[in-house]
């Protein structure tokens, strides 16, 4: 059996994965590194249903999540949820991380979805340090998937190879195979 999460190196948005989470901020208007890259893949649908989604309701709040369609992503959909930032670690930051994935774990159950891909949650310009949010990634995700029937894979996927190495290292260390 494969195992439940996989870390991938590369670029999330050329994942055919059923849904892709974007680590967009509060207004959902798109910015830089992955919400800018996700948006120039998935075209100018994206933004207008972010724009429908922020009349609906508002500012995404940090550590919440809303999902809208693909555009012309080989997704079926985006999850785009709002890390913290990174303010020296006394302000609820690891809480708002924690929640992020699970609301977006969450969310992608609520719609029936298989497959769910995560970038690494408010690594860049958010400035989490990369440890130890890698370390709450596959601590929540991990937790999430023993307790729920979906999603039933998540891919993981990190920008650059030594992200990949520091993820990697901490799934071998939880022991996250399936096989036993
Ligand atoms: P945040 O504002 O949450 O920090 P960023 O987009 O600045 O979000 O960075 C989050 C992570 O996404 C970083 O580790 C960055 O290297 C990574 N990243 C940037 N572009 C891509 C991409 N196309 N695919 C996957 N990960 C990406």
């Amino acid at each position: 059996m494969k195992p439940q999460i996989e870390i991938v190196t590369g670029d999330i948005t050329t994942l055919p994965v059923d849904v892709i989470v974007n680590a967009a901020n509060p207004s959902l208007l798109g910015g830089g590194g992955v919400d800018g890259a996700i948006h120039r893949a998935a075209g100018p649908a994206l933004l207008e249903a972010c724009k429908v989604v922020r009349q609906q309701q508002g500012e995404c709040a940090p550590g919440h999540a809303v999902i809208t369609l693909a555009g012309n992503l080989p997704a079926k959909a985006v999850i785009h949820t709002v890390g913290p930032v990174w303010q020296g670690g006394d302000h609820q930051e690891a809480r708002i991380l924690e929640e992020a994935y699970r609301n977006s774990l969450a969310l992608a159950a609520a719609n029936n979805y298989r497959t769910i891909a995560f970038p690494a949650i408010s690594t860049g310009v958010y400035g989490f340090p990369r440890a130890a949010a890698a370390e709450i990634a596959i601590r929540t995700i991990s937790d999430y998937l023993t307790r729920r029937p979906l999603p039933e894979r998540v891919y993981c996927v990190c920008y650059d190879e030594e992200n990949a190495r520091l993820y990697q290292r901490l799934l071998t260390q939880q022991g996250n195979d399936t096989d036993a």
